[in-house]
């Protein structure tokens, strides 16, 4: 607490610096948290897996969404996580910067087509870890993409059905087993008057794509409750050793 009151105090007395590269903000964007040159140093994904956007492997079938169950029929990435993406992540979980929900939104804008239709739904966090960071930065993320998509977002049909561990630290399968049956899901009304469709069609939000195991385990909730093509799009998306080999990123 005490350090966020220094942080804001800082922010208000010095000349603003970028969060990633701590160089001053340029004069035409004075308030801003992250300067142009480290925008355009994320990689966007560019992907060859028609449903989850991976690069392919050499010889045969993608593996990276080979392991999710049906619930989710595509998903998408802005960036792979590097130092800009996992800096603006950070600041957007643990610094008390809501605000850069904004930033992330716009950049993912520029990499990911508009869904032709649909509800975004953020991924819920705990209401422990809600209470300690005063809101949920995939609903922040959410917000903006909805203002800038021009799409609906649904933040009450999807909430966690317990508290699950932080998966940072654990292995695929232990992802797995701590994400299992950890959300639930409202029923989907039968006619939702999305713009121009009345798919019920969710499009799940997050900031960080690793497995995918959390997605997975909120597109199964989803679709148990009559929700029907859950997608998903994340601002930023863990490399694996192989993926960066492909992109050729050291
Ligand atoms: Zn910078
Ligand atoms: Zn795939």
């Amino acid at each position: 607490m005490i350090a966020r009151a220094l942080t804001s105090l800082e922010r208000f007395l010095l000349p603003n610096a970028c969060i990633v590269c701590r160089s001053l903000m340029p004069p035409q964007d004075p308030d801003g948290l992250v300067c142009p040159v480290c925008c355009t140093r994320a990689r966007p994904v560019v992907g060859g897996c028609e449903r989850c956007h991976q690069p392919l492997p050499p010889i045969g079938p993608c593996r990276f969404c080979a392991g999710w169950s049906g619930a989710i029929a595509w998903a998408r990435s802005g960036y792979w996580l590097g130092v800009m993406t996992r800096t603006v992540v950070h600041h957007l979980k643990y610094e008390d910067c809501p605000c850069l929900g904004g930033l992330i939104a716009e950049l993912m804008v520029s990499t990911i087509p508009r869904p032709d239709t649909g509800w975004l739904v953020p991924i819920p966090v705990g209401a422990r870890r809600k209470r300690q960071r005063g809101y949920n930065q995939s609903e922040s993320i959410a917000h903006s993409l909805g203002r800038l998509w021009q799409m609906p977002v649904a933040t009450s049909v999807l909430h966690r059905a317990r508290e699950t561990k932080t998966q940072t630290a654990l292995t695929p399968e232990a992802r797995l087993a701590n994400v299992a049956g950890a959300f639930a899901a409202a029923e989907a009304p039968s006619v939702i008057r999305a713009p121009g469709s009345r798919v019920r069609q969710a499009i799940l939000v997050d900031d960080v794509l690793t497995t995918g195991a959390t997605l997975d385990a909120a597109a199964s909730a989803l679709a148990s409750a009559g929700w029907r093509a859950v997608g998903a799009v994340t601002f930023a998306r863990a490399m694996p050793f192989q993926a960066r080999v492909l992109v050729g990123l050291p």
